[in-house]
């Protein structure tokens, strides 16, 4: 049985960290070769001490170049691309274009440039798997029937503000916004799933990971989080992937995929403790990220650039207490007004309008 080289860019986040137990677990199977993290170099340091990679770097001291040298390590088969935010782009990009399998938790990477990133993984033979649940759970009900999919319904929780009333849903706190009901995430998902534009992102990495268009890429609110999303097939037949929350089997599915491994380390799953599932429309009104975010993927071009460019800014302001909850919507809505789209043809154009995005949406949330 051969042993699998694996790289984990963001090594020291929530689906890093989560990476590194599977990869515990599983270390018959693949030995981690590279590591890279942001700046958090104390626990970098731990990382390096027990799995002694051939590499390791932090971006805060060597600059970004460590994470393309991480994602074309030539002893890396798999690179588990965990860094959040547009800075995860270009190690996905280099990563496709070396012939790596990419299991993508950043979903950023196809938001902003989805067209290049396919292109990419068909110039060097590379392969994309998602790590996201809803994508994973897709991927595990289509696998074997990609030519009769006809339809995908994605859930989602409806994060922390489902039920609230639009005026109190302005001037939620950070730490409301952050005590997600059903998953433990890092901060910057937190918020974009107290917003939803975390929804219309998985929109629009689902329209580029499953080759769907927009008007077969539906949404439903299902707070339990237990079906992490249904599959429409051909004949009218429905398909979902079920199971309580967890990052581990996801992240262990796109290691492994097609394959699957004995793995007994998730909660059994038990459908009388996992009680009623309800499900209910997203709330597109109230919840107007999302709508801008759907939006924009549906223009194309540029425009999903811009939005993911604003939203990082304006979750940023957010976080550090200089914007109310209520402001991020609009930052992200004023920044779409403002920035006339363009061909997402070159990595260029992408990083150009995602440079005058952040300067729009700066301005609007200084
Ligand atoms: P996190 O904030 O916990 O971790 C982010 C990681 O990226 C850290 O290791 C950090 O050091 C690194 N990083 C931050 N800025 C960087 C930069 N500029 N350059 C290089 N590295 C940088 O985030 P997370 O929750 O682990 O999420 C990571 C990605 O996975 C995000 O794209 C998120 O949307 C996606 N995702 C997360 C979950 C989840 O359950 N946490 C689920 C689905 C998808
Ligand atoms: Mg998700």
């Amino acid at each position: 049985m051969t042993i699998q080289g694996v790289a984990v860019l963001g090594s020291t986040g929530s689906i890093g960290t989560s990476t590194l137990n599977v990869l515990r677990r599983h270390s018959d199977r693949f030995r981690l070769v590279a590591l890279t993290a942001g700046s958090n170099a104390t626990l970098l340091a731990e990382q390096i001490k027990e799995w002694q990679p051939d590499f390791a770097g932090l971006v805060s001291g060597t600059g970004p170049a460590c994470l393309i040298q991480a994602a074309t390590h030539p002893e890396a088969r798999i690179v588990v691309n965990a860094v959040v935010g547009f800075a995860g782009l270009a190690a996905t990009l280099a990563a496709l274009k070396a012939g790596k399998r990419v299991a993508l938790a950043n979903k950023e990477s196809l938001v902003v440039a989805g067209e290049l990133v396919r292109a990419a993984a068909l110039a060097g033979g590379g392969e994309l798997v998602p790590v996201d649940s809803e994508h994973s759970a897709v991927l595990q009900c289509i696998a074997g029937r990609e030519a009769a999919l006809r339809r995908l319904i994605l859930t989602a929780s409806g994060g922390p503000f489902r039920d609230w009333p639009p005026d109190r849903l302005q001037r939620a706190s950070i730490a409301e916004a952050l005590n997600h009901p059903t998953w433990r995430m890092g901060n910057k998902i937190s918020v974009d799933s107290a917003t939803l534009a975390n929804k219309a992102m998985e929109v629009i990495e689902a329209h580029h990971l499953f080759g769907l268009p927009y008007d077969r890429v539906e949404v439903v609110v299902h707070p339990q989080s237990i079906i992490h999303a249904l599959v429409g097939l051909a004949d009218g037949s429905v398909l979902g992937q079920l199971g309580f929350p967890s990052m581990e089997l996801p992240i262990l599915y796109a290691l492994t995929h097609p394959e699957r491994l004995d793995d007994a380390a998730g909660r059994p799953f038990d459908p009388v403790a996992a009680g009623t599932l309800t499900f209910e429309p997203l709330r597109a009104d109230t919840f107007r990220a999302f709508h801008a975010g759907v939006l924009a993927g549906r223009a194309g071009g540029t425009a999903p650039a811009v939005f993911n460019a604003a939203n990082e800014v304006a979750v940023e302001a957010f976080l550090a207490g200089r914007i109310a909850f209520g402001r991020i919507a609009e930052v992200i809505e004023q920044t779409l007004e403002q920035h006339r789209a363009a061909p997402a043809d070159s990595l260029d154009a992408v990083q150009d309008a995602d440079r005058e995005a952040r300067a729009i949406a700066g301005r609007l949330a200084a």
